[in-house]
């Protein structure tokens, strides 16, 4: 029998939503003074289902993932077959074709030059992933002073120390962690929009940075043209490609951090073609399995790789216990086929224009700073933060999922959107929105 604890006083009597609130931790809260989680029973293409029978139409995409909507018959197939063979088997020593052909056809549609992969669990881990190749590609080398990173204001990385180390030191939401983190170079955010050139002196802080630093840098990682969670802000592809040109001429590795843009999100199948650059290093994760499992990806050059298997006793320091998992990696597969004959491109090119119509009336809006479209990306950024304990319900009562950070309010809907649920998820999300900003 277990020792009975005075603390633990869970009484079967209790709703699922009290035993949330009272044992489970969501992300970025508190479980002391817990916000309420709506219990979702089903989800279906674009629509969650909540057990108290209200359905919402879904912008968020379970952050950036589920591409394909929920409940897609061609991925709950995939993992059925896979399953009937083997769901894992550890990747040291062993291997199996779902990995095989999903490597393969990442191989295939990311950016030129990019040919040798890494699978893992996580985004976070990817990018762990990313900063150790670039350390061990520098020792193999023969530069091991190249230890430190350079990172753009405004950026998000993921959540683990090193991944944290990277994030903006203020929007990236780890500032209680600053004394444990390595200090890391910080270029500002760029100053050119999307649809904007770079001039000499949008790039000066980044040049200077790298110049006098390059001997300790190993690698700069950025979001290309999209920054997500650091502030969900488009930037000029054209300072992406100035960048690229910066770390060749001072010798430091770029890191593509894709987690978010890949997959067509923001209207090219990856956002580094918007710049038309190939990275050293890539980093995938979120919407590779279509949202269904966790997945991530790193992927570098084969002369990134040569550095790397030079240094120490000539391997790659890293080995995930379910590196390689294979219902993951063939759901990632189904996912990716899905999304190559599926006329996504023209999809999200829709999902913008439409985005564009609905959302753009909010900028007339007072308290409202700036409207933005980019892909299946729309924002609204506010002068000041939301009061999510007031917003959240008003948008579940309208009957949609929209999840704003900070002063962000903001949708990117599964690419399988259909034009009413669009029409009804934006029109919705204004009408919210003037309400709230009318009574705050
Ligand atoms: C979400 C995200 C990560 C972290 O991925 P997790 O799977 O949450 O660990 C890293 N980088 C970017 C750009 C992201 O959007």
């Amino acid at each position: 029998m277990k020792p009975s604890h005075p603390t633990v006083n869970l009484p079967a009597s209790k709703t699922p939503a009290q035993l949330d609130q009272a044992i489970v931790w969501h992300p970025y809260s508190s479980i002391t003074n817990p916000a309420s989680a709506y219990l979702v029973e089903r989800a279906e293409n674009c629509k969650l289902h909540l057990a108290d029978g209200r359905q919402l139409v879904d912008g968020m995409s379970s952050w950036w993932s589920v591409i394909h909507g929920y409940n897609h018959p061609v991925l709950n197939q995939a993992l059925r077959d896979q399953i009937e063979d083997f769901s894992h088997v550890m990747f040291g020593g062993l291997t199996h074709r779902p990995a095989i052909e999903l490597c393969q056809k990442l191989v295939e549609i990311t950016p030129q030059g990019l040919d040798k992969v890494f699978l893992s669990d996580s985004g976070s881990v990817a990018v762990e992933v990313a900063m150790k190749m670039a350390l061990q590609y520098w020792q193999g080398k023969g530069k091991p002073d190249k230890t430190k990173f350079a990172c753009l204001r405004g950026g998000y990385h993921g959540d683990t120390l090193g991944a944290m180390s990277v994030c903006d030191p203020i929007t990236g939401m780890h500032k209680l962690f600053s004394q444990t983190l390595q200090k890391q170079h910080f270029i500002e955010k760029p100053h050119c929009k999307f649809h904007e050139d770079c001039s000499e002196h949008d790039l000066q802080d980044a040049r200077t940075l790298l110049r006098n630093n390059h001997q300790h840098i190993a690698a700069l990682i950025l979001e290309p043209v999209v920054q997500g969670a650091g502030g969900m802000y488009f930037y000029s592809p054209d300072y992406l490609k100035q960048l690229k040109m910066l770390c060749e001429e001072f010798h430091i590795l770029l890191i593509a951090d894709e987690i978010a843009t890949g997959f067509g999100r923001t209207g090219k199948l990856f956002a580094c073609e918007h710049a038309g650059i190939s990275p050293d290093i890539l980093c995938l994760g979120k919407a590779m399995t279509g949202g269904y499992m966790t997945l991530a990806a790193t992927l570098c050059s084969p002369s990134v790789a040569d550095g790397v298997c030079s240094s120490g006793s000539g391997a790659f320091m890293h080995g995930p216990t379910f590196m390689g998992n294979a219902l993951a990696c063939a759901v990632a597969l189904a996912s990716i086929k899905l999304l190559l004959e599926s006329n996504w491109q023209t999809k999200v090119l829709h999902i913008e224009k439409q985005l564009d119509r609905l959302l753009s009336p909010a900028a007339t809006m007072s308290g409202v700073h700036e409207v933005r479209v980019l892909g299946a990306i729309g924002v609204i950024e506010l002068d000041e933060a939301v009061d999510m304990a007031i917003i959240q319900p008003l948008f579940v009562d309208a009957g949609i999922w929209v999840r704003p950070f900070g002063n962000l309010v903001y949708v990117m809907p599964p690419f399988i959107i259909d034009d009413n649920s669009l029409e009804y998820l934006g029109s919705s999300l204004l009408d919210v929105l003037g309400r709230y900003l009318a009574n705050i």
